[in-house]
């Protein structure tokens, strides 16, 4: 299960200009003081880690990470790189936000070993941004990818919304059609969700879960003609533009997570650092908050997380689903529904399998 291949780092930075309506992930106001307190805390968290890799991605995540700055990050990625051991030619990930990306930050960030960008870019309608209550517009939006390119990013990524209330598939043809005009080598796809405690919870009913199936079908089969294959159920990448570090996630590599809410899977197990940003930053070492959640990498995760990749799992390894021995006809009823498909030794679901993952995965593991 690839235990032998470098492990990824993840750097979370929980800072946001603004709290969109719909977005429930522990994301907190930056100022330039607890900016510079939190840098400080994660270069003490590095010092500190009984982990040292050997690692072959840095992925800083969020929240919105660019909004650190350049100098910021370029010393944490320097921190990163003299405290752990790394493989050569690393993937270093920032995901950004359109609107607080410069050109100038981009050039320094790109000089500074930065290789991979991630832009929140979500829609190219401003109707749809102005509903998500994003901060940029298309044209902003646009903007930030064609600035990557030109400061030299070979790998940009933009992150894609649908299923919103009255979106149709012109929409996200659109968007779509417009970014794959550009460099962009990875789609990320997201339902939107309407999650209890948000404003939008109080907005919106749930949405339709038959329109919101049309909408990812049809975002598949959109994608799929503008040259970017599926290679998990929300992301998709042009030919070598598949993100390592996310890959080791579903692929139950190791992998590091350092903040408050990140997690990791080390040594067999999963650990987390509790949310409060507080608590890290008061502390001399944060990894004595480091809590552990358990063992980690077993067969229900492996069927979990491997069941997301468009490569799906190994059959022989399945064999323990099926006490009687007879995996063919526990698997039978998946391919008949069109769910899951057989192909070289391994079980993967389709488009239409993806959308009900959970029921497909609570069959096999029931
Ligand atoms: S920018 Fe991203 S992390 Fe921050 S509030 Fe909006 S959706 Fe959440």
């Amino acid at each position: 299960m690839g235990q032998t291949e470098p492990m990824g780092l993840y750097v979370h930075i929980p800072f946001c200009k603004a709290k969109c309506p719909y977005c429930d992930f522990y994301s907190l106001p930056a100022d330039e003081a607890a900016m510079d307190s939190y840098v400080a805390a994660l270069l003490r968290t590095m010092a500190h880690s009984p982990h040292t890799g050997p690692f072959d991605s840095l992925y800083f995540g969020g929240g919105t990470p660019n909004l650190l700055g350049a100098e910021r990050l370029i010393g944490l990625a320097e921190g990163a790189f003299a405290h752990f051991d790394w493989a050569d030619r690393p993937e270093v990930t920032l995901e950004a936000n359109p609107g607080s990306l410069t050109p100038q930050a981009l050039a320094a960030l790109r000089a500074g070993g930065f290789n991979r960008i991630s832009i929140g870019v979500q829609s190219l309608w401003d109707s749809e941004l102005a509903l998500l209550g994003r901060l940029h517009t298309a044209r902003e939006a646009l903007e930030a990818v064609r600035a990557a390119e030109q400061a030299g990013f070979g790998h940009i990524s933009c992150d894609l919304m649908i299923g919103l209330p009255g979106q149709d598939m012109t929409h996200i043809a659109h968007s779509v059609a417009a970014l794959s005009a550009t460099a962009v080598d990875h789609l990320s796809v997201y339902l939107l969700k309407i999650e209890p405690g948000t404003p939008f919870y109080t907005r919106y009913a749930e949405p339709d879960p038959d329109a919101q199936a049309d909408l990812y079908l049809g975002t598949v089969a959109e994608l799929e003609q503008a040259g970017f294959t599926q290679y998990e159920i929300s992301n998709f990448a042009r030919p070598g533009g598949e993100s390592r570090h996310n890959r080791k996630y579903w692929k139950l590599v190791p992998y590091l997570g350092l903040g408050p809410s990140a997690h990791s899977f080390v040594g067999g197990q999963r650990c987390f650092f509790p949310h409060s940003l507080e608590d890290f930053l008061a502390a001399n070492n944060p990894f004595e908050l480091w809590q552990t959640d358990g063992a980690g990498g077993g067969l229900e995760e492996y069927v979990m997380l491997g069941l997301r990749l468009t490569e799906g799992v190994e059959l022989i390894k399945l064999a323990p689903l099926a006490p009687n021995g007879d995996l063919d006809s526990r698997l039978r009823p998946l391919i008949t529904a069109g769910l899951a498909r057989i192909e070289g030794g391994r079980l993967a679901l389709t488009p239409r399998g993806f959308l009900v993952s959970s029921q497909v995965i609570g069959y096999l593991l029931g």
